[in-house]
């Protein structure tokens, strides 16, 4: 059976790779993976798998870029050539600069850069293996590689997908899910503040649908930053015994 037309929602009310339509895919967190960064962590939603790497504060690279006030934050998001099923080109698309630029977005008022006056902070996202919600595993291994990297922020920040396929609304949307749904709604946020940082809407949803996905995204994020927190807390009581 050719992808387009694998049934979305199965006749059991189930999704095409047998979740729920409010589950989430199964959610993988690491932090501290690379020696060579301040702060890294991996994070994964099913096959979606993003390395994400801090470094800084730091005097940034060109004297032009210092702010006198705060540190300059930068975000670079990237997907790797053998990360899709076709070979991506290596060299920066639109779409990654501009991922950058909402990712970047998503900690400008959480990061607490006025306590480093002149320095840069810089985020590099690496997407490893791409299967849809790629920003919002990228917002969680950001926000967790700047806890790992000890950069003080207001709250933890994680993101999620939720869509609408075949007219039902479906939590963490895949590849599949996000190329043949109807909506697909990236939502990013730091619960712990009550601050949504990241929302966009593609496609068409009532404003029911939305009021409902919003609900289903936000329970979920709450999940995540609190399985941001055990993971921070489980490496760092060890390390502080
Ligand atoms: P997100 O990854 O945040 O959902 P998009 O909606 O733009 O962002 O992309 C959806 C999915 O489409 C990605 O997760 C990835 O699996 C796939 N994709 C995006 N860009 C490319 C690309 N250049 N080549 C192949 N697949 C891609």
């Amino acid at each position: 059976m050719g992808k387009a037309e694998v049934k979305l929602i199965r006749e059991d009310g189930l999704r095409h790779d047998g979740r729920r339509p409010d589950e989430m895919r199964p959610v993988r967190m690491e932090i501290g993976v690379l020696h060579n960064s301040d702060g890294s962590a991996l994070v994964s939603y099913g096959r979606t798998t993003v390395l994400a790497a801090v470094y800084g504060p730091r005097e940034p690279p060109q004297r032009f870029m210092i702010l006198p006030d705060r540190a300059l934050l930068r975000v670079r998001y990237h997907m790797a050539p053998f990360s899709t099923s076709e070979r991506k080109s290596p060299a920066p698309s639109r779409r990654e600069i501009e991922l950058s630029k909402v990712i970047r977005e998503a900690f400008e008022d959480i990061v607490l850069t006025h306590l480093y006056p002149r320095t840069a902070i810089d985020v590099f996202i690496e997407v490893l293996q791409a299967d849809g919600g790629t920003r919002t595993v990228a917002v969680t291994a950001a926000s967790l590689a700047l806890a790992d990297a000890g950069i003080p922020m207001k709250a933890l920040v994680a993101g999620v997908a939720v869509g609408k396929v075949e007219g039902v609304l479906v939590l963490d949307v895949d590849e599949l899910e996000d190329g043949s749904g109807e909506a697909d709604l990236p939502i990013a946020g730091a619960p712990d503040i009550g601050k949504i940082t990241l929302f966009q809407l593609n496609g068409v949803l009532t404003d029911e649908e939305l009021k409902a996905g919003v609900d289903m995204a936000w329970k979920t994020i709450q999940r995540l930053v609190e399985m941001e927190k055990e993971v921070l807390r489980s490496k760092y009581m060890v390390e502080a015994r």
